[in-house]
């Protein structure tokens, strides 16, 4: 089977790791730390990101960093994957679903405007198949609201919107380093924000809630192995081994999005102008890093295409199932039809394979299946 995303490890990713195992930090050493700082660089903002066990952690940790709790709102997109609502539902928040733009898949700006109340805390959207959100409008939405603007930028690590990357257009973003991302440290993930503030709170959230530093601690003569623990956390952790391999799957990064880019090119070459599909949308100003090819096909024959290319070997899946249809949400009472233009999308969406290591041949033999099988 033809693998939808899959990892592209090199001689040197396992050189990288091997190196840790034989030195004397398997954890909190100087691989994270500088793994961090590197992170921080790529998403252009002051303070080193954050790292943690895995993009559903980053986003934990980061509606922990922005003190969401029971009676906050928190404002996000059903085409996303389960954990940008869970982590703010686990914290207590009311979810509250926006419609998205039909083109991108994204967060429409003025959907989440219409969901604004006093107590919205966070407004998440997702850079949906690796391209950025609107953050321009969103920032205004958000900041009208008196919230903070979070980037699930999960997809879309190393892109960027008018020149900004992907990391300084929101207030908070986080990322995962899953092996099917654009980068992978085998689970893994970080968090990145402007203000510093929100990065102490993040450090200490993944990092059990304690504190060592003089300054922060109340008690200040007891003895020079005292710690405090002033909120509580948990341990996220990313190790040495990830760290490692993380820093070098980024001297590929830009490798990684200009393949994917060339693979987006030679699909949107081999399946032009066939009537009953839709082609990714691709806004001026975006520079995404395509982690999907999200492809729309019209005619209510989703299904179909997707049993007869798995059928022929061609891991397709589907991104993503509106997170209200799950039973939890649908428990609670939030309704079908509540978003109808992400239920169209997912009702017509299919990805195809896209990782850096597809080949040609491989994007050529996806083509002429989708071809033939749309009479083209
Ligand atoms: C993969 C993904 C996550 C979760 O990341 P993990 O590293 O798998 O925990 C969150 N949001 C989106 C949009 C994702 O695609």
């Amino acid at each position: 089977m033809l693998p939808y995303g899959r990892q592209s490890i090199n001689d040197a990713d396992i050189a990288a790791v091997q190196e840790v195992l034989s030195g004397d930090w398997l954890t909190t050493g100087p691989y994270v730390e500088s793994f961090e700082k590197q992170i921080g660089e790529l998403a252009g903002v002051a303070e080193p990101a954050v790292s943690v066990t895995s993009g559903t952690a980053a986003l934990h940790v980061a509606y922990a960093a922005a003190e969401v709790g029971p009676g906050d709102e928190v404002i996000t997109t059903p085409l996303t994957f389960l954990a940008t609502a869970t982590t703010a539902a686990l914290l207590g928040a009311k979810i509250v679903f926006a419609d998205i733009s039909e083109d991108t898949g994204n967060l429409d700006p003025e959907a989440a405007a219409a969901e604004v109340t006093a107590s919205t805390k966070v407004i998440a959207g997702v850079d949906y198949g690796g391209h950025p959100i609107d953050a321009p409008a969103l920032s205004k939405v958000a900041k009208d609201a008196g919230a903070y603007l979070l980037e699930d930028a999960a997809h879309s690590v190393g892109g960027s919107l008018d020149g900004v990357p992907v990391g300084s257009l929101a207030d908070i973003t986080t990322f995962s380093f899953f092996p099917t991302k654009n980068l992978t440290t085998g689970e893994g993930g970080a968090v990145v924000a402007k203000d510093a503030d929100v990065v102490e709170r993040a450090r200490r959230f993944k990092g059990i809630g304690m504190v060592r530093e003089p300054e922060q601690l109340r008690t200040t003569d007891e003895g020079a192995w005292w710690y405090e623990m002033p909120e509580l956390g948990l341990n996220y952790r990313l190790n040495d081994l990830q760290a490692a391999l993380g820093t070098s799957q980024l001297t590929r990064l830009a490798q990684f999005k200009a393949r994917r880019q060339e693979i987006t090119d030679r699909y949107n070459e081999g399946l032009a102008g066939i009537k009953q599909l839709r082609l990714p949308a691709h806004r001026d100003g975006a520079e995404p890093v395509w982690h999907l090819y999200p492809l729309r096909i019209t005619d209510g024959r989703r299904r179909e295409l997707f049993d007869h290319l798995r059928g022929q070997g061609i891991g397709v899946q589907v991104n993503y199932i509106p997170v209200y249809w799950q039973p939890y949400y649908a428990d609670l009472g939030y309704k079908r039809g509540m978003c109808p233009t992400a239920e169209a999308y997912y009702e017509q969406e299919i990805s195809l394979p896209m990782f850096p290591d597809l080949t040609d041949g491989d994007v050529d033999r996806v083509v002429e299946l989708i071809r033939s099988f749309c009479g083209a």
